[in-house]
């Protein structure tokens, strides 16, 4: 067989370095994780070899009968574990997911009423430079100034003013629990659809841990690479009836064929996620990050937003301190801490600076980190942010990361 490292080690050293980065620092990216080697294996096998437009049992290839099993597992997986009458397991993104939404439930032109990119909603629930925001009318939402957090009756409001064909709930960066029900009711009174997008809580849905949207939004999507744990991809689940204009709009209405491979490891981090220690997996990760917020609570300067956590990630609002988000970012970055800059409520600064950073435990919790552990995180992150030009301090903080990474090696996961 071909040796990959000599003929084309550009290629090769690349992939090499970035094993290395993922093992050297400590990943507080909210939205990522680290899959198992069952679903590496899945996606880098032979099933990327194969064209299989259609779905299960309807496609137009031959050749599709080993293809049928891999997808079915994965549907009938995603549904026992979000207790799911319809799956969809072919986006090839959360993006693709949304785009899919919109395509089977609006016409170009529509109204949409989403989460603001800035407030923590994603690029696809109708920000200006996305095609959600060009293709439909899009009104975003934000949080309460003063809560920092969702406000019903402003949604309401705004909703009544707007009134949207369909109302987008869920975010990327909001920490708190989400009232499924109170967007519902807006939703039923101003007679417009409701899509939850729960890509960054969905493992934490299918653990119980928090709240399901099943069942009560028209059609929920999600990405599976986040708390899931699965790989980079999309989901869309919904009610029976809504079946046949979800399925036309994934294929052939926005994808062609689907990525059987990325499917076939979507099926295996659902089996994951159906195991009982998944549910501990995913208690940790909330136990992690609410350790973390409570630490930073005990600090000084820093300022976590909305005041703590319900969920697997939070804001660190940086405004007191002398650096921006993004200046916090590169530091930590020097110190082997990957977090990424972010905006908070009543934003001051361009999205390009930004007064915060994101932080989410999903990542760490996979690779075994304890609470304890994580109110050191916390404590090493200040200490960077409070002496960003002390060479000795943040020697010290890179010296204690590299003892945490140490003691939890990538290699030792299953
Ligand atoms: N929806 C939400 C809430 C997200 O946070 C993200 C990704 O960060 C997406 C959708 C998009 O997922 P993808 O990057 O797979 O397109």
């Amino acid at each position: 067989p071909l040796n990959f490292k000599e003929q084309d080690p550009a290629l090769w050293d690349a992939i090499a370095n970035e094993e290395r980065r993922q093992e050297d620092t400590i990943e507080l990216i909210a939205s990522e994780n680290i899959v198992s080697h069952a679903v590496r294996t899945a996606q880098g096998s032979v099933l990327t070899n194969k064209y299989a437009e259609g779905y299960p049992g309807k496609r137009y290839y031959g050749g599709t009968q080993y293809i049928d099993v891999v997808e079915q597992l994965a549907i009938d997986r995603a549904k026992k574990l979000f207790n799911a009458e319809y799956a969809n397991v072919q986006p090839h993104s959360g993006s693709q997911a949304n785009q899919a939404v919109y395509a089977a439930f609006l016409k170009p032109g529509d109204t949409i009423l989403g989460m603001g990119l800035d407030a923590g909603g994603h690029l696809t629930h109708g920000a200006k430079v996305n095609f959600s925001g060009k293709l439909y009318e899009a009104y975003s939402y934000g949080l309460n100034p003063e809560t920092e957090l969702l406000d019903y009756d402003m949604i309401r409001d705004l909703a009544l003013k707007v009134k949207p064909q369909m109302i987008v709930a869920g975010a990327s960066a909001y920490s708190r629990t989400i009232d499924w029900h109170a967007f519902r009711a807006i939703a039923d009174e101003v007679g417009a659809y409701l899509m939850v997008d729960m890509a960054h809580i969905a493992g934490l849905v299918a653990a119980g841990l928090h709240p399901s949207p099943v069942g009560i939004a028209d059609v929920v999507t999600t990405t599976t690479h986040k708390t899931l744990r699965g790989p980079r991809g999309g989901l869309i689940l919904s009610q029976a009836e809504n079946a046949k204009r979800l399925n036309s709009a994934v294929f052939p209405g926005t994808q062609g064929g689907p990525l059987e491979h990325v499917i076939a490891g979507k099926a295996a981090a659902f089996f994951e996620d159906l195991q009982p220690d998944f549910k501990d997996y995913a208690q940790q990760i909330i136990t992690n990050a609410a350790a973390m917020a409570d630490e930073f609570n005990k600090l000084p300067t820093v300022r976590v937003v909305s005041g703590g956590t319900d969920n697997h990630l939070m804001t660190l609002d940086l405004s007191a301190t002398d650096l921006n988000g993004k200046q916090a970012q590169e530091l930590l970055d020097s110190v082997l801490i990957t977090t990424n800059k972010e905006s908070i409520p009543n934003e001051t600064l361009s999205p390009f600076k930004t007064s915060g950073i994101r932080l989410g435990t999903p990542a760490i919790t996979t690779r075994g980190f304890n609470a304890d552990e994580c109110r050191e995180v916390a404590r090493l992150i200040v200490k960077a942010v409070l002496n960003p030009n002390d060479d000795a301090v943040l020697a010290e903080v890179k010296a204690q990361v590299h003892e945490l990474t140490q003691a939890h090696p990538l290699t030792a996961l299953p």
